[in-house]
């Protein structure tokens, strides 16, 4: 059963985290003079309203991207993501962009986008959001962690791939691990970015666990606590990224700003970073 909805969320502490670093993988990927695939396994509705609709419920963005938005003297990376968000907007922030949104930002002429989304009205939506766009963007109501196989290798053999289930099933952890060791047999020098929540519950440990057992030559962790951990178990206190060849510049740029993005998002003072890499 898919109850998630994306817009609820929209803007959130793990929307910017998750953004912020994609937008810098895709910065470096462009600066290649040659054509790439993002794939998009989980891609939501693709644009959200922060004004109107699930988003006002418990406007999570006002714990987010606004105090990006209303912060000064932002590093220059964050500061060129704080502008891309804002580029959606006409005056006051009233849209927030979801990850194909963010991506379609860095596309050039020949670099393709595939999205997968199963819920049927945030897919109705994401396909709006993308509709006149050709060849070069292509939306798919299908199973992201099936949908990726007939993918890859893309024939440029360069894509971005963004993992972003809703874990609301609890096998989707387990999914993401098969997904990877599939889709590595098949393309092994993809960019793959998955997302996980930080939760107090065994999963999410367990699936980075598993991941960093593969031997991977080349991968980045990221993690970022917003709040101490509820007293009653439950809830997201933080989130993070694990990253399958990522850029060697991607380490350094997180060592010099996730000090700030966290201090920025920090709800208490429980707030803290991690950052973990190997880089073969
Ligand atoms: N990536 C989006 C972003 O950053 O803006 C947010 C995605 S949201 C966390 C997860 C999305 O996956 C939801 O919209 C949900 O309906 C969709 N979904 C759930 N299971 C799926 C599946 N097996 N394949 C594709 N989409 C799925």
């Amino acid at each position: 059963m898919l109850s998630y909805r994306h817009a609820f969320h929209a803007g959130n502490h793990a929307d910017v985290l998750k953004h912020y670093v994609l937008g810098l993988v895709l910065a470096y990927t462009t600066q290649k003079d040659k054509p790439f695939w993002y794939i998009d396994t989980h891609a939501g509705a693709g644009m959200y309203s922060l004004d109107n609709g699930y988003a006002t419920q418990n406007k999570e963005y006002k714990r987010g991207i606004d105090k990006l938005v209303s912060a000064e003297n932002l590093p220059e990376t964050l500061a060129r993501f704080v502008d891309e968000i804002k580029s959606f907007s006409s005056e006051e922030l009233h849209l927030y962009p979801g990850s194909p949104k963010v991506a379609q930002k860095h596309l050039r002429r020949d670099d393709k986008m595939r999205l997968f989304e199963l819920h049927p009205t945030d897919y109705k939506l994401l396909a709006e959001n993308f509709s006149g766009k050709g060849r070069q963007v292509k939306t798919e109501m299908h199973d992201g962690f099936t949908g990726i196989k007939s993918l890859l290798p893309p024939p440029s053999r360069r894509a971005v791939v963004l993992i972003d289930p809703p874990y609301e099933d609890k096998e989707d952890y387990q999914h993401v691990n098969q997904m990877i060791i599939d889709s590595l047999e098949r393309f092994a020098t993809g960019t793959y970015i998955v997302w996980y929540p930080l939760l107090q519950r065994p999963e999410p440990n367990e699936m980075i666990d598993g991941l960093i057992e593969l031997n991977i030559p080349n991968w980045l962790h990221v993690a970022m606590t917003v709040e101490a951990p509820s007293i009653d178990g439950y809830g997201m206190f933080g989130s993070g990224l694990f990253i399958i060849n990522p850029p060697w510049t991607l380490p350094k740029i997180l060592n010099d700003t996730m000090p700030i993005l966290t201090r920025l998002l920090a709800l208490d003072e429980s707030s803290e970073f991690m950052i973990d890499s190997q880089i073969g």
